[in-house]
């Protein structure tokens, strides 16, 4: 099956699997006899900011390694010449662009996916790099929108992981060349570094030119990109590029599961924001937990919690920025670490744990995935289950279960922990930082699944999060970390989604306002009248 539906799509939508014939003239490339097919390609306009949203193998990379250069097209053969590309493209809008590629008059930059990979054959400072990269004069702006200014002098060898993609988000700006493409540019960025990554991408990169986003990150991907194209398909086996859609409508008919234009169903139910009104309304109130002031000090760093308490049902999501303390408290909560000051109010508590860092030696005892799914859940496999359905199924573990643990790459890695942490029967969940490495649909399917969890059970959960959509479809209430990164760090209690968020946006200067049709998050355009209105009432995530 491909995931959405099981037999017989019962939305009257054409199925995934009977994908009509003429498609066969979208072939745009395959890898290898039988390798993965990509059928379309999005198409860059000048001007637009070009978002590509899809599942992890649905071909977002391959599309954009094809539209700069990286990869030439093969249309399903063992070769194809540019002239039978070309003409394969004729009279579409495509046309002219993939001539200007042929003729060699497109010149492209790429801030590459991986970029661990991309850093080793980088040297020197960051400030060296940036000057070599910086054929527009724009060196300084950038650097201080992308706050690299006190890593001017740090060899790039030893950035983090957010630090160094910033880096490579400022020496991509600074070139001067027609295509500017960020393949998933948020990946280790905290909620303030990712709004402004990309307001860097839409302010400091010249009019006329073309750029292209993948992104999973709802909140920015919508903020960045004027158009979005839908890569639908079955991940790994082939993928469909769909129409451009203004950016709302594009995002709104994802989060709906079905795509108009090409009358396509992607996914078997809409996912549902809850209005702010009925969040509030519905605050669960039996208490489960409380805590006293905690206090710890490691190294330089301290961190402050202040007292407060979780409540049966609850998901309490934790936002700040990287540095700030967040994995020092879920540190504490699960007893690795313990308080100066203050007691853990989870001790003697079942706790379930998905640690920051996911590692295969956490789970060392285990050879494949389906031995170590077996002993979270005897039955996982029973396809009648909720947890079949909503987790392993829908995070793709059915497909990886022969796979040894060893051999997961950093995002099945991920899936196979967070799924892990959701089967084991506890008291308290911990998840710090589930989504990164997930893609947008896996990030639904485990907030979700984790709300499931705790309101079935009647538990708590403690989420650790940077995307503002995940935790607005998840968090009950929000637990807000302030001070300074790497000195101190000072947490608030848990407050509502709106008071947290209040707060917590009011340092960032930045205001949302609620989607009219899906209820999801969208950030206001700076200075627009709606963002100016709410600054002025104080109401930076809420429009009453
Ligand atoms: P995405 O960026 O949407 O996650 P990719 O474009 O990276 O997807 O990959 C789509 C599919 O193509 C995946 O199944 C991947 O394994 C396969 N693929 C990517 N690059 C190659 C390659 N060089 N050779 C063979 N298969 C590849
Ligand atoms: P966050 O999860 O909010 O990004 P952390 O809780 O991981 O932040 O870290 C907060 C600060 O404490 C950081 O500056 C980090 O470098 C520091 N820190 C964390 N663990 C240790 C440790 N074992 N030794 C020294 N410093 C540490
Ligand atoms: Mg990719
Ligand atoms: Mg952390």
């Amino acid at each position: 099956g491909c995931g959405i539906c099981i037999k017989k799509c019962p939305f009257g939508a054409i199925h995934i699997e009977n994908l009509p014939e003429e498609i066969e003239d979208k072939l745009v490339h395959r890898y290898g006899e039988n390798g993965f097919a990509l059928y379309g390609l999005p198409i860059p306009k000048r001007n637009e900011v070009i978002g590509i949203i899809g599942r992890n193998g649905a071909g977002k990379s391959t599309s954009m390694k094809i539209l700069t250069g990286i990869l030439k097209p093969n249309l399903g053969k063992k070769e194809a010449s540019w002239d039978e590309v070309l003409s394969k493209f004729k009279g579409t809008e495509l046309f002219n662009y993939i001539k200007d590629l042929r003729d060699g008059k497109i010149r492209a930059v790429y801030k590459p996916q991986y970029i661990t990979q991309a850093a080793k054959l980088l040297k020197g400072t960051v400030g060296e790099l940036l000057k070599k990269a910086d054929e527009r004069g724009v060196f300084r702006e950038v650097v201080e929108q992308l706050n690299l200014t006190h890593l001017l002098n740090r060899d790039v060898r030893n950035l983090s992981g957010g630090e160094m993609q910033r880096l490579l988000i400022a020496a991509v700006i600074e070139k001067d060349v027609d295509v500017y493409a960020f393949d998933e540019p948020t990946a280790y960025l905290d909620v303030k570094e990712r709004l402004s990554a990309a307001r860097a991408i839409r302010n400091l990169i010249p009019r006329n030119r073309y750029v292209l986003v993948i992104e999973h990150d709802l909140a920015v991907l919508d903020y960045i990109s004027d158009l979005v194209h839908v890569i639908y398909g079955v991940p790994g086996v082939y993928g469909i590029v769909s129409q451009p859609y203004s950016v709302r409508v594009g995002i709104n008919h994802y989060i709906k599961g079905y795509l108009p234009s090409e009358n396509m169903r992607i996914r078997d139910r809409p996912i549902r924001f809850e209005t702010p009104e009925a969040r509030e309304k519905f605050l669960p109130t039996e208490v489960y937990l409380t805590w006293d002031r905690m206090f710890k000090r490691i190294g330089d760093f301290e961190l402050e919690v202040e007292p407060g308490d979780a409540r049966r049902g609850e998901v309490i999501g934790i936002l700040g920025p990287n540095g700030i303390g967040k994995t020092t408290f879920i540190r504490m909560l699960v007893g690795e670490l313990k308080p100066d000051e203050g007691f853990v109010p989870t001790e003697g508590l079942k706790l379930s744990y998905k640690p920051q860092y996911v590692s295969p030696e956490m789970f060392k005892r285990f050879g494949t995935v389906k031995e170590l799914l077996k002993r979270v859940r005897e039955d996982f496999l029973d396809t009648s289950s909720w947890y079949y359905v909503e987790v392993v199924k829908r995070l793709g573990l059915n497909k990886l279960l022969e796979k040894e643990i060893k051999g997961l790459s950093g995002g099945e890695l991920q899936k196979v922990a967070v799924a892990v942490a959701l089967g084991l029967d506890a008291d308290v969940y911990l998840f710090d930082e589930p989504s990164a490495f997930l893609d947008v649909e896996e990030r639904l399917a485990v907030g979700n699944a984790i709300r499931h969890v705790v309101e079935s059970k009647g538990v708590t959960a403690f989420v650790v999060d940077h995307d503002l959509v995940i935790m607005d479809l998840i968090a009950t209430r929000v637990m807000i970390f302030q001070g300074t990164p790497g000195k101190r760090g000072h947490a608030l209690p848990p407050m509502s989604l709106r008071r947290g968020m209040n707060e917590f946006l009011k340092e960032l200067g930045v205001t949302f306002r609620r989607d009219a049709e899906t209820g999801r998050p969208r950030v206001n355009k700076e200075g627009s009248r709606l963002d100016r209105y709410q600054k002025s009432i104080g109401e930076y995530y809420y429009t009453l």
